[in-house]
């Protein structure tokens, strides 16, 4: 990808390096944030059974270090303002830049205390998109995705979702959680990440058309890290066995399809995931 020497986003918030956030050692801001994130593909397990240690750590990065990664976001994010603001005009509306949170370790958010093993989520009661860089060691040498557009691709899903939130999509989703059967809610779940993976293919058609920011391979490695956080990948990965009911974000082979879709369209009304026959 095509990133060094553009705009930055003055969005960022660079929160590494502050000591530790508040200790809340678990209970309800944990549980919540569990409830209410959205998470790339992580596992909201992974943040209560996180909880309670109650330790506060000092990240050991801070801001100054590892600014090639600071740059690099802030150039994706200057990117995604561009587009979705432009394409947002077109829809007669206005588009609310969100905030993208750098952190190390843990960070305190509006949907609660969430710890790095959650994976990059996007916060919809404040607008902010977190995330720890380390997570793209993760997707690099756990996940098998490397590459900086696999990166940007994981900023483009997130800011998919602050684009759901914004269209009121996302609250619309929230408000069947108890009405329908947890299966159900989970389907409706895989069907917003899928819809989220499409805005991200939508977000860097039009990148690439305004600005020419991919380069060959780029495609591939957007779709390598669709594939590797896909329900079932991790949970093979994780329990060698896949339980479909239980997928809240689509398969690694429906990820990849909804964010090439996005890709190829660029057109926001061809991402109706919600009344997809297959999805
Ligand atoms: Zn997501």
């Amino acid at each position: 990808m095509e990133w060094k020497g553009r705009r930055q986003s003055g969005n960022v918030e660079d929160r590494r390096g502050a000591t530790g956030g508040k200790v809340v050692g678990g209970g309800i801001g944990v549980i919540v944030i569990a409830l209410l994130v959205m998470v790339l593909g992580g596992d909201p397990m992974a943040v209560l059974s996180g909880a309670g240690q109650g330790s506060s750590v000092a990240a050991p990065a801070g801001p100054g270090i590892d600014d090639e990664g600071r740059e690099f976001v802030s150039v994706v994010l200057a990117d995604t303002e561009d587009v979705w603001k432009d394409l947002f005009k077109k829809m007669g509306r206005t588009y609310q830049e969100p905030i993208l949170v750098l952190f190390g370790g843990e960070v305190e958010s509006a949907c609660g205390y969430a710890n790095a093993a959650v994976g990059p989520f996007y916060c919809p009661a404040d607008n902010k998109v977190y995330i720890d860089l380390a997570f793209y060691s993760d997707l690099k040498d756990r996940f098998g995705a490397p590459g900086d557009f696999a990166q940007a691709y994981v900023i483009a899903h997130e800011i998919g979702h602050h684009v759901q939130n914004q269209l009121g999509i996302s609250r619309k989703v929230q408000q069947m959680k108890g009405r329908v059967s947890e299966e159900e809610y989970n389907q409706l779940s895989v069907r917003l990440e899928l819809q989220a993976d499409f805005y991200a293919g939508v977000w860097a058609h039009h990148a690439h058309q305004t600005k020419g920011v991919l380069e060959p391979g780029d495609l591939e490695e957007a779709l390598q890290a669709a594939a590797a956080i896909g329900d079932d990948r991790l949970q093979k990965q994780a329990q060698g066995y896949v339980v479909p009911e239980s997928f809240t974000h689509g398969t690694s082979e429906q990820r990849m399809r909804w964010f090439q879709k996005g890709w190829e369209s660029g057109r926001v009304e061809d991402g109706d995931t919600f009344t997809a026959r297959r999805l």
